[in-house]
């Protein structure tokens, strides 16, 4: 029911492939979830496919579908654009919606290419709107509570960083072509995954000074639809790897593929200090793995459950261990997205932070076509 004395809050959600229902499920679960500082309505839906926008929009509680993208952005009940399209389409979208003085909250990566994330950065900065972009990994409480613990110097002076995404959606060569294999679309392993796992090496440990990589295309053609006869050639990384050298002295892996068998949502991460270990696995997204130095004999490494004590779990469940979710994580990252726009918070990855991924991941293209290493702040 609406609540008068809250203002409204229009969102429009363009898409409706696997985030697009994500990111509705979370629009609705925040409002079950937390109590809003207002009234969240799900006003429109846009889809390439306007019979789907318009079942979709029926069956997830939207008031409104449009056909095309641009009427969604121009519609008066839209405050929000939510974005949620294949990557090439980020860029028109974003800045369509800047343009219109409209909030976005958009999917990563940011951009297909580092100029366009820079002129997205601008267009926002001068827009002056909230931006956040889908990097939602990093709003799992135990991530916070490890970033946490770093900036605490409970692990003591962090000297590295091993960091991997892999997933196996890609090892069969059969597996057919689509959007993610075109390079026009920020197709690959890293900017599919290993942005994801850059945000994440940010996030907790800061700024990446330099780097130096390797990258591999390993299926050179594909299928071009499932089971079809006709091959499709593929020039975009399978599997990318990095060495990184972070500005607060640590030293880094990065090792990103969608090649790897048997790993399904393999986002994960030992950073080790002067005095401990933390490791973590997407896979596993309710637990730490804490190391501290300094008990001979009966060390080991201890397993840290998520609970209400860290801040976002309690909105969930009163009771440790009894697990969150993707679509949690999702619903987190919604939350902080609407206490930014109420100027309540800043958490959450902005276009400006995005930009800096997209810098990173640039760099990291750079160093392996030039097998050499580049400083992040020369590009
Ligand atoms: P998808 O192919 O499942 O869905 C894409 C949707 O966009 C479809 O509904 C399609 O009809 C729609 N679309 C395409 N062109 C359009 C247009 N011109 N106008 C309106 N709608 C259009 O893709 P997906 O897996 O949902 O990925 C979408 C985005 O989400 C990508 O940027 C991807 O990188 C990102 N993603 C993020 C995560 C995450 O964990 N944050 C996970 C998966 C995908």
């Amino acid at each position: 029911m609406r609540d008068s004395s809250l203002p409204d809050l229009g969102v429009g959600l363009i898409g409706t492939g696997f985030m697009g229902r994500a990111h509705a499920m979370a629009f609705h679960n925040a409002r079950s979830t937390f109590e809003l500082p207002v009234n969240l309505r799900l006003a429109a839906l846009a889809d390439a496919d306007a019979a789907r926008a318009e079942q979709c929009a029926r069956a997830w509680g939207f008031d409104r579908s449009h056909a095309h993208w641009q009427q969604l952005i121009n519609d008066p009940s839209v405050d929000l654009v939510a974005i949620t399209t294949p990557n090439h389409l980020h860029f028109p979208m974003a800045m369509a919606a800047l343009e219109a003085g409209k909030a976005v909250y958009c999917e990563k990566p940011l951009a297909v290419s580092l100029d366009q994330a820079r002129q997205m950065q601008s267009a926002a900065k001068a827009a002056g709107v909230v931006t956040r972009v889908g990097y939602n990994y990093q709003h799992n409480p135990i991530i916070g509570l490890a970033r946490q613990m770093i900036a605490n110097g409970e692990l003591g002076q962090i000297v590295s960083f091993q960091g991997e995404f892999s997933e196996d959606f890609m090892a069969n060569a059969q597996s057919p072509w689509s959007w993610r294999c075109e390079p026009a679309h920020a197709g690959g392993a890293l900017a599919d995954l290993g942005s994801h796992l850059l945000a994440m090496a940010r996030y907790l440990l800061g700024d990446v000074e330099a780097v130096c990589a390797d990258s591999q295309t390993v299926h050179r053609q594909r299928p071009a639809t499932q089971g079809g006869q006709e091959q499709r050639q593929i020039a975009i990384d399978d599997q990318t790897y990095a060495l990184l050298r972070f500005a607060n002295g640590a030293r880094g892996t990065f090792a990103s593929s969608w090649l790897k068998h048997g790993y399904k949502n393999h986002l994960s991460f030992e950073i080790s200090g002067t005095k401990g270990t933390l490791a973590f696995d997407q896979e596993r997204l309710n637990e730490l793995q804490l190391y501290r130095a300094g008990a001979p004999g009966r060390d080991g490494f201890q397993r840290i459950l998520a609970g209400p004590s860290q801040p976002g779990y309690a909105a969930f469940c009163p009771a440790p261990g009894h697990q969150l979710g993707y679509n949690e994580l999702k619903t987190l990252e919604v939350h902080a997205l609407i206490q930014a726009l109420c100027g309540q918070g800043n958490e959450g990855p902005d276009f400006a932070e995005a930009m800096h991924i997209e810098r990173l991941a640039a760099a990291i293209r750079i160093a392996a076509r030039e097998m050499r290493w580049v400083t992040v702040s020369d590009i």
